[in-house]
């Protein structure tokens, strides 16, 4: 899941992009509204989390620019205390949810993966299925028929991606950059090495396999077709 962290308090920032990533987001900070706008208009971000005061634009009129520009995607806006008419405004342009601060990073976790079990037409999803597969937003477990399987903050996030686009075909290029937030050479293997040990852990002690490699295209994850 990609998010973008719009603050020009540098420490704030810094620390929240961390946070995040070290949470299994793939996180990019910027420091000012312009920015802010430019990138979220053009990346395919799940999430913005906005600060109001901001210079140059501050937080309402990114958002509203970003809504008249058709973007959907959810805002987290991030507000001083004593700024409750920021609440009140923010809400009307149609954030999706506003903290004060300063608040905890726990906190701010817990708001964002609310937010994104939402989902897009606004109706909570809490676990994603595919055939015996589960992987639990809420509490970050995966299990498969059952059975417990542990993973690494970025294999949930790989198999969040690929469960969340269940049957799609989804390139390599898409993966590194949701990911892992970058781009990577053509002959880098670190998305192939992590995808050998997902599949490792999902796919090796099963007679169904849901991960395939689709050849010179990328990889999907399907539930197998009944036999007919
Ligand atoms: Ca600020």
């Amino acid at each position: 899941m990609k998010i973008l962290v719009v603050e020009d308090e540098i420490k704030t920032g810094e620390y929240l992009r961390q946070g995040l990533r070290e949470a299994g987001f793939n996180a990019d900070l910027v420091r000012n509204g312009v920015d802010g706008l430019h990138l979220a208009k053009s990346g395919d971000y799940d999430l913005v989390i906005l600060d109001v005061m901001l210079p140059g634009m501050d937080g309402w009129q990114v958002l509203s620019k970003l809504r008249r520009h058709g973007r959907e995607m959810p805002v987290l806006f991030l507000t001083a205390k004593d700024q409750v008419q920021d609440r009140v405004n923010g809400l009307e342009l149609g954030a999706d949810d506003y903290l004060i601060k300063p608040f905890s990073f726990a906190e701010l976790l817990a708001r964002v993966r609310t937010i994104l079990r939402r989902g897009r037409n606004g109706t909570e999803v809490t676990v994603l299925q595919v055939s015996d597969l589960e992987l639990d937003l809420l509490r970050r477990r995966v299990n498969r028929s059952g059975k417990r399987i542990d993973l690494t903050a970025k294999e949930f996030g790989l198999l969040e991606l690929l469960m969340r686009r269940q049957g799609e075909i989804l390139p390599r290029s898409l993966i590194a950059s949701q990911v892992w937030g970058m781009n990577f050479d053509s002959d880098s293997n670190v998305i192939e090495v992590a995808m050998r040990r997902l599949r490792a852990k999902i796919d090796d002690a099963y007679d169904t396999k849901l991960i395939q490699t689709v050849r010179g295209m990328g990889y999907v994850l399907e539930a197998p077709q009944e036999p007919v």
